[in-house]
């Protein structure tokens, strides 16, 4: 059993993520450009601060190492040598400094009690930093855990060479707190990005609304409603505004031309359609009166006929479609029974009876204009036989679904091809411009016919399998 058919939305919906939209490309570009100018100050900081930290260590061990000769000149006065670079070591040390001095023979001559006690001492610090063998060197060294600047100089006192003094400035802990600044620093960075990512996705949602706005409105413009579409989008940006104006000033242009269009049609059928009437009427009677006719003239007056009431069809046709885009066609609604109406279509489309056969499954009662639906049912008829000529018949189904009464006319005739399936209701449409001029088609047919339905609150749907036949569904709520 068919069910009432669902129309397509007339848009996709919005995907969530749409790499390729302007939105994204907009918050990822300002993103990436946060990132870098936040990553490049944050890097240069922390390069920064460790080279203030590595210079302010280096700088206090070239100072020692260069005051050395001038202090141990001043004990010299007191006490021998050895003892005066012993009380010069002392007095230099501190708790993260070891000094020591080795002769060129490689004893040692003073060292700090940096080295013999604590845990330079017990974590084998001492043992490796006396081992230290350079002439000249200052420079920042990893060792066990520990991070040194060491300064290695030779130590020249009156002159004589008295050995190499060797500076250990332990550095660790500054090290370790700029490690952990630096993190600080590059997790501040990460937030300030995420946050700013987002205010910016947002702000760039915003800024885009009205886009979205201008783009939903013009896909939701018909032909009708050209004039109620006028687009009023105060708050948005001065570009966005005067693409607004431009596209209302189009609106109101494409209004006014469809509208003397529809009036020119209207006029033009108008006007047409009664010395038509005249010429066909005069044809006719001709045809019938006269008896002194050729052969060649009666035929000549038969395809005037013809022609003259195919034009006039669809003149008629035309008139009924220009009235139903103006509105100004009225649909008399009265509850009518169905059975009824779609006997009468089939009595008048095949007096015979052989080529349409008629199921009747439920025998509902709708509101709906009488004469229209036995128009719209004659033309989906009319074409069924047109198009289909062949042995089997064609099939006419009344039924009901829940709160829809359908209307089904089944031809097993040559179809209408897949890619002509959405157009077959546009005026003069024709899915073969031959076919249809032989079957004296005007195009028009299935225009109406939706207009028909549409104009009873029905829904139409077609249903075609080329070279296997079609099915129109006309569906009427109940
Ligand atoms: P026409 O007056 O030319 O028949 P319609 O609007 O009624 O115009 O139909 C439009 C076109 O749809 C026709 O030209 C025809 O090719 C196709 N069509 C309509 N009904 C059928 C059908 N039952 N089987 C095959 N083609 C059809």
């Amino acid at each position: 059993m068919a069910s009432a058919p669902a129309f397509p939305p007339n848009s996709s919906p919005r995907r969530f993520w749409d790499a390729n939209s302007l939105q994204t490309r907009l918050t990822v570009g300002v993103v990436l450009a946060a990132l870098l100018g936040l990553g490049g100050v944050t890097g240069w900081m922390a390069w920064r601060m460790r080279q203030i930290l590595l210079e302010s260590h280096t700088e206090k061990a070239e100072t020692i190492a260069q005051r050395f000769e001038e202090d141990v000149s001043l004990y010299q006065e007191m006490m021998p040598t050895p003892e005066a670079l012993q009380q010069v070591v002392d007095y230099r040390t501190t708790p993260d400094t070891a000094l020591w001095i080795q002769s060129p023979d490689d004893q040692l001559l003073a060292a700090s009690e940096t080295l013999s006690i604590g845990s330079w001492q017990t974590s084998g610090l001492s043992a490796e930093l006396l081992d230290l063998n350079a002439d000249n060197l200052l420079a920042i060294r990893s060792i066990q855990d520990w991070t040194l600047v060491i300064c290695v100089s030779p130590l020249i006192i009156d002159g004589q060479m008295v050995g190499t003094l060797f500076i250990a400035d332990d550095i660790t802990a500054n090290q370790a707190s700029f490690q952990r600044m630096t993190l600080s620093l590059v997790a501040v960075t990460a937030v300030v990005v995420t946050l700013l990512a987002i205010a910016i996705a947002y702000y760039v949602q915003r800024s885009l609304r009205p886009l979205r706005q201008l783009n939903r409105l013009a896909s939701t413009v018909t032909a009708e409603t050209l004039c109620a579409h006028q687009l009023q989008l105060e708050a948005a940006p001065t570009e966005v505004q005067e693409l607004a104006a431009s596209y209302n000033l189009m609106l109101e242009r494409l209004s006014r031309a469809w509208a003397q269009q529809k009036s020119f049609v209207n006029n033009f059928s108008h006007e047409l359609r009664t010395p038509l009437t005249l010429v066909q009427g005069y044809l006719q009677s001709t045809l019938r009166r006269c008896h002194t006719l050729t052969d060649p003239q009666r035929e000549g007056l038969e395809i005037a006929t013809t022609e003259a009431e195919r034009t006039i069809r669809m003149l008629q046709e035309l008139l009924n479609l220009a009235r139903i885009d103006s509105g100004q066609m009225t649909f008399n609604l009265q509850p009518t029974q169905l059975k009824e109406v779609v006997m009468g279509a089939a009595d008048q489309a095949d007096p015979g009876g052989d080529r349409i056969r008629v199921e009747i499954c439920s025998a509902p009662t709708v509101n709906c204009d009488r004469s229209r639906l036995h128009e719209a049912l004659s033309e989906l008829l009319d074409n069924a036989i047109k198009y289909a000529q062949g042995e089997r018949p064609i099939q006419m189904r009344l039924d009901q679904s829940g709160e829809w009464a359908i209307i089904e006319i089944q031809d097993h005739g040559r179809g209408i091809p897949w890619h002509q399936q959405a157009d077959i209701f546009e005026p003069f449409y024709r899915v073969d411009e031959d076919r249809a001029r032989t079957t004296g088609g005007t195009g028009l047919g299935l225009t109406l016919v939706r207009a028909f339905v549409e104009g009873m609150r029905g829904q139409i749907a077609l249903r075609s399998i080329p070279e296997q036949g079609t099915t129109f569904t006309i569906s009427l709520p109940v």
